[in-house]
């Protein structure tokens, strides 16, 4: 397939269509495609052909896989399509973070985000419309929960993310690292999630390595296990808090899953593979609530004997959140007391904040339907 060029039509995939019967081929994984393809009474290998097509080609009209039969493109047409989701916003901000506000088929919006560095380039990816989780600091969780996303929706975002660089036509534009780090709690979506996974790292799609694809949970304490079990790639943890007291303020999931059972998951993640060299801890710094160097000893002995990469975020502050950022000088004594003590500890740069894009500024615009049934979550600021 090396003579077929590249075609990137965002415009014709982004179109929606009103046949739900359809099998998206964008959100089967290879499995899924080679089940696929034997139930339709052809060979497996077509998998791979197509799913180079749609990934790598970014081809999404059948006439044109011209390496399947005629009659094979006339059949994929009529019983399957490749269908993206629609770009409603796309945004640059002055730091090169790119930032799209995708249109779900049913009228709701998520967004991704690409945050280009020196070494590489990270794709945030959403993986719920909304979230019921309630971390306290977070914009995402404020805006309530509607659903989980599908496969091809998950995908979808890596697709045109990946697409739409490519048509920047400029250097270092490339998707090296994807983070599920968007809007939503991906341990609770977990079949679609680890399906989406599968695609990226398949090397007839987007072919990442397991050490370039981090799933981050807020502590969801039987799926991080079932995930230890399924896959192979990066965990992430949000901590934010080294005791049960201020971690069910801040992340209320805590109240289902405290401390112990957290840090005792991760040890079983840890012992499940030794390429899993260690789990990446995000902790966000809000000003006098969890900045203090009290916190950063209570950290020091909850994370002791688990290889630990501590992230640090300063918090992005949004209208209404209740908090503000720690100073600079807090920050700096935080991660010096993490790094005296030994610990791993890096300082995420706010990027992308003039458009909205820094970690917990997602909202994106859903229409949330949890409210009657979340199960996690006590009212506060009044605002409920
Ligand atoms: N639900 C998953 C993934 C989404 S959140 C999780 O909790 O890990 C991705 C990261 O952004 C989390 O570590 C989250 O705590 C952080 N975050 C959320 N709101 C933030 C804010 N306002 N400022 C900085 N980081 C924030």
């Amino acid at each position: 397939m090396s003579e077929v060029q590249p075609q990137f039509e965002i415009k014709s995939a982004g179109q929606l269509r009103a046949d739900v019967t359809l099998t998206n081929l964008l959100g089967l994984d290879r499995a899924g495609l080679e089940a696929f393809f034997i139930a339709n009474g052809d060979k497996k290998f077509r998998a791979t052909q197509v799913m180079k097509w749609i990934h790598q080609l970014g081809v999404t009209d059948f006439q044109q896989m011209n390496n399947l039969s005629k009659e094979l493109r006339n059949k994929l047409s009529e019983i399957s399509c490749i269908q993206n989701l629609q770009v409603a916003e796309d945004q640059i901000s002055t730091d090169g973070t790119r930032k799209w506000l995708l249109e779900l088929p049913d009228g709701n919006h998520i967004e991704a985000v690409f945050i280009p560095e020196n070494d590489r380039g990270t794709l945030c990816v959403s993986s719920q419309v909304g979230c019921a989780l309630d971390c306290s600091f977070c914009s995402t969780g404020r805006q309530g929960f509607n659903r989980n996303l599908t496969t091809a929706e998950i995908i979808s975002q890596v697709w045109l993310a990946a697409h739409l660089l490519e048509e920047e036509k400029k250097p270092d534009r490339k998707i090296t690292n994807v983070v599920m780090m968007g809007m939503g709690e991906p341990l609770l979506n977990f079949d679609n999630v680890v399906r989406a996974v599968r695609i990226m790292m398949d090397d007839f799609a987007y072919g990442l390595s397991k050490r370039r694809v981090t799933v981050s949970t807020a502590g969801v304490v039987p799926a991080m296990d079932r995930l230890g079990d399924t896959l192979d790639m990066r965990l992430a943890v949000s901590l934010h808090a080294g005791n049960d007291e201020l971690r069910n303020e801040l992340v209320p999931v805590n109240k289902k899953y405290p401390l112990e059972e957290l840090m005792a998951a991760c040890r079983r993640f840890i012992d499940k593979q030794n390429s899993r060299s260690r789990i990446t801890f995000e902790y966000v710094l809000l000003d006098g609530v969890n900045d203090k160097p009290e916190h950063a000893r209570e950290l020091i002995k909850l994370l002791k004997g688990i290889p630990t990469l501590m992230n640090l975020i300063p918090f992005n502050p949004f209208e209404g959140s209740g908090y503000t950022t720690s100073s600079k000088q807090a920050v700096s004594r935080f991660s010096e007391i993490l790094h005296n003590a030994g610990m791993t500890t890096v300082v995420r740069k706010t990027r992308g904040d003039d458009i909205d894009a820094a970690c917990g500024q997602l909202a994106g615009k859903i229409e949330d339907k949890s409210r009657r049934h979340r199960r996690f979550v006590e009212p506060r600021f009044g605002m409920e």
